[in-house]
């Protein structure tokens, strides 16, 4: 089948790239997550800059995204210096999973959608050729124009920039039925066990706790710090489920690729992910837009002009690491929390 654009990956990225793209281009949405069975790992929090992007594309969350209940502080915990403070957050709490579904649940009629794993990305003279498998069978689609949305550990972005390693860590995430007296939102550092950070957040009855951390010996920093926190009086109880994926952590604008000769890569695949907070789902739906706005106004060199278009993001993104010593290295972070800076008094 010849498409003029395949898109690999339906997460916000690809979801509001394929309800941007001009209704003129055939499309073709390969996604491996079905309904009920793949979710991403991810904390579900809708931080102001995501927020403000979906208004700005007149998108207004639907009830059953969010969930209960909906908390305005994080309380930071530094496990260095034993100092815990609450700062003010304008976040919004809601099912990942169901955010997903609800983004893919929107596609114009243009965009053929097609629930399976791509299996290979090859060259062919007029565009690229996608293999994919889907109920045990194997497809083949081309297309002039190969858009990659597919995530932290892009097959496209591998396929098209080999040679680029951005920083990733394994991030993993545990869910609990809630135990804890007051459900709450925390952001954990602790040296001993990661030099990025770990979470918890309460979510409809349940506690999620994860954390991203050094790929070697993941799982043994993540329970060394489930420990450490369970003695600080945290309540974590019996695990209902365990989740990992791959994340990446950008250090500098070496660390994007926007893509090449007719490959585009948006969101996380691009590398488009704060490297302060791994808040990723603003940039993603930045990149969709702007990647779409670019093809739909057919001028030349698509690639410089989106290069360009996300240029802001790019330099956004890559200013977070200086912000990363106050909050990662533990004696200034320790100034930071002691002064009290922006943090508020919770009863
Ligand atoms: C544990 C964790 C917690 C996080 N918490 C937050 C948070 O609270 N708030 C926030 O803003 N960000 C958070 N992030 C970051 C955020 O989840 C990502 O940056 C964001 O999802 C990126 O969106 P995306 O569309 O680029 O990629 P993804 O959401 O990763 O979507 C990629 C899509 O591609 C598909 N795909 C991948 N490979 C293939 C393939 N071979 N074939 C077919 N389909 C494929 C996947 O099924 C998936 O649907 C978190 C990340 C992690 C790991």
């Amino acid at each position: 089948m010849m498409y003029d654009i395949i898109l690999i990956g339906l997460g916000p990225a690809g979801s509001i790239f394929a309800r941007c793209i001009d209704k003129r281009f055939s499309v073709l949405a390969i996604d491996k997550k079905t309904a009920d069975g793949f979710a991403k790992p991810c904390g579900g929090l809708l931080a102001p800059d995501a927020q403000k992007a979906l208004a700005e594309l007149g998108l207004n969350l639907p009830k059953d995204v969010l969930v209960d209940p909906q908390i305005f502080s994080v309380r930071t915990l530094d496990l260095d210096s034993g100092l815990v403070r609450n700062y003010q957050r304008m976040y919004i709490n809601l099912d990942r999973r169901k955010f997903d579904l609800w983004l893919m649940s929107g596609l114009p009629e243009n965009v053929t959608r097609a629930t399976g794993t791509v299996t290979a990305i090859e060259r062919a003279d007029d565009g690229y050729t996608v293999k994919y498998a889907a109920g045990g069978q194997e497809f083949t689609a081309r297309a002039k124009i190969l858009v990659g949305a597919d995530g932290a550990k892009s097959a496209v972005r591998h396929f098209i920039c080999p040679k680029l390693k951005t920083r990733t860590y394994m991030s993993i995430q545990q869910w609990f039925s809630e135990s804890n007296p007051v459900p709450f939102y925390s952001c954990v550092f602790d040296s001993e066990n990661t030099d990025c950070y770990s979470w918890s957040v309460s979510k409809d009855g349940s506690f999620i706790f994860g954390g991203a951390y050094p790929i070697q010996g993941a799982r043994a920093a993540f329970e060394r710090q489930k420990e450490k926190l369970a003695a600080m009086g945290v309540k974590f109880g019996v695990p209902l489920r365990t989740e990992a994926c791959l994340v990446l952590r950008p250090t500098g604008l070496k660390s994007f690729c926007c893509g090449k000769d007719n490959v585009f890569l948006i969101g996380e695949a691009a590398g488009f992910i704060s490297p302060s907070s791994l808040e990723g789902i603003s940039s993603a739906v930045i990149s969709g837009i702007k990647l779409a706005e670019v093809l739909n106004a057919a001028q030349s060199s698509p690639q410089s002009r989106y290069k360009r278009k996300v240029r802001r993001l790019r330099l956004k993104l890559a200013a977070k690491n200086l912000k990363n010593p106050f909050m990662y290295y533990p004696p200034l972070r320790k100034i930071v929390m002691k002064s009290g800076i922006k943090a508020i008094d919770v009863k």
